[in-house]
């Protein structure tokens, strides 16, 4: 789960990281009144979405005056704002965020994220900080450090002093840097984040290290034990037909093909995207509807498949293992009656009870088209969309 980053702030300031003081605003009167609050000299309006590069989108201005922190405002807030992270379509402001203005001596790159490769978690580190690191790691990796931090012996000082070195620092910003490492890792270990993206760190001009930018993110498996952080859930960041699914327990990404498909399992849903695309088609979703997908599960599933615009077509791939395919077919069959569903229907059934199953889809009477296997249903689907094109 993604957080905004004046969320992500506030909890790196509970664990005692410097980050700058600011409030968040929905609309321009509020931002005047988080500025005269905050009573700085200058002030940064920062538009709050789940997506990073906002500052060369437009979506991070510096404002002088309180006219400007409202004229700033006003724009930023209900602008559609695209970056390279939000795809073409952009994202629609909502929020945002009233800093006050940071002196910037230098701008560093810091993150923090559970490396799966070595199993532990790692702090990577740029002296090159700021709004290009994507072009610092394509062009110039020598420029970036990565730390791992053993989980037997944890944190200890060396580690933030390695940082330190590979990031220039000197004097009283060594120790800054061993606190904020430490501070840094006790926040993602103890509040179970996935990621933590500091870009940029910054030395000021009275030279203290301070974080001005903050993405966090959570393993959503580990959320039931941060009721704090997933109160921090901004549905209006997520795709709707995924919050939708997230209510059944159906594991739902929404993709840009046209062949939506409904799955049982996480691989057997892989396998079935893969083999779409081997066939000349493209999926339009992923979605696991789990082991156990009763006739709600299989309308509730069928709706959110329909509910995209792009699908011409539906592919139904259940492996009948603890449920049988009987059952299921029963659920598919009540499922298309019900919702009378006009774009062709493939169904690959396989496992427990196989023949009854195949057999009440095809004395069903809707044009519901049986595959023997999953290549046989793959190619089936791949047609049928090509004919009704
Ligand atoms: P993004 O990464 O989405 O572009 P940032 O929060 O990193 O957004 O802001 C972009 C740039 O704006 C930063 O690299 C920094 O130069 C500047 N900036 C951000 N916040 C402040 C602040 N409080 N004071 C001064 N400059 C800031
Ligand atoms: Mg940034």
């Amino acid at each position: 789960m993604n957080i905004h980053e004046y969320q992500a702030k506030a909890v790196l300031r509970e664990f005692g990281v410097p980050v700058p003081n600011g409030a968040v605003a929905f609309s321009p009167e509020e931002a005047v009144a988080a500025a005269k609050e905050l009573g700085s000299k200058a002030w940064v309006v920062k538009a709050q979405i789940h997506a990073g590069g906002r500052g060369k989108g437009g979506g991070v201005k510096l404002a002088k005056t309180i006219d400007d922190v409202r004229a700033e405002a006003d724009t930023i807030l209900g602008m559609t704002l695209v970056t390279h992270q939000t795809g073409p379509e952009g994202r629609l402001v909502r929020r945002v965020y009233i800093e006050e203005a940071s002196e910037i001596a230098r701008e560093l790159y810091l993150s923090c994220l559970v490396d799966r490769a070595t199993s532990r978690v790692a702090f990577i580190c740029s002296t090159e900080g700021g709004m290009d690191i994507e072009e610092v790691a394509a062009e110039t990796p020598e420029k970036i450090l990565t730390l791992t931090v053993d989980p037997a012996s944890g944190y200890s000082g060396f580690h933030g002093r390695k940082v330190a070195y590979a990031l220039g620092l000197e004097g009283d910003q060594v120790k800054q840097c061993v606190k904020l490492i430490g501070n840094l890792y006790r926040a993602v270990t103890e509040k179970d984040a996935s990621l933590l993206e500091i870009n940029p760190l910054i030395v000021t001009g009275a030279g203290d290290l301070v974080c001005l930018d903050a993405k966090m993110n959570f393993d959503s498996n580990a959320l039931y034990r941060h009721a704090d952080i997933f109160e921090l859930r901004d549905i209006d960041e997520e795709d709707p037909a995924e919050v939708e699914a997230s209510r059944f327990d159906l594991n739902y990404v929404k993709l840009d093909g046209s062949i939506g498909c409904m799955v049982n399992g996480a691989g057997l849903a892989m396998a079935t995207m893969d083999i779409i695309k081997l066939y000349g088609s493209e999926p339009a979703n992923f979605l696991d509807v789990g082991g156990g997908a009763n006739k709600e599960q299989v309308m509730n599933a069928f709706k959110i498949i329909l509910s995209d615009e792009n699908v011409e077509g539906i592919l139904v791939n259940i492996f009948g293992g603890i449920m049988r395919c009987d059952i299921i077919a029963e659920g598919i069959v009540a499922a298309a009656k019900e919702m009378s569903i006009e774009v062709p229907l493939v169904v690959r059934l396989e496992g427990t009870n196989v023949d009854l199953g195949k057999k009440i889809l095809n004395e069903s009477g809707l044009a519901i088209i049986a595959a023997d296997d999953l290549a046989d249903a793959a190619q089936k689907i791949v047609a049928q969309v090509k004919e009704a094109a």
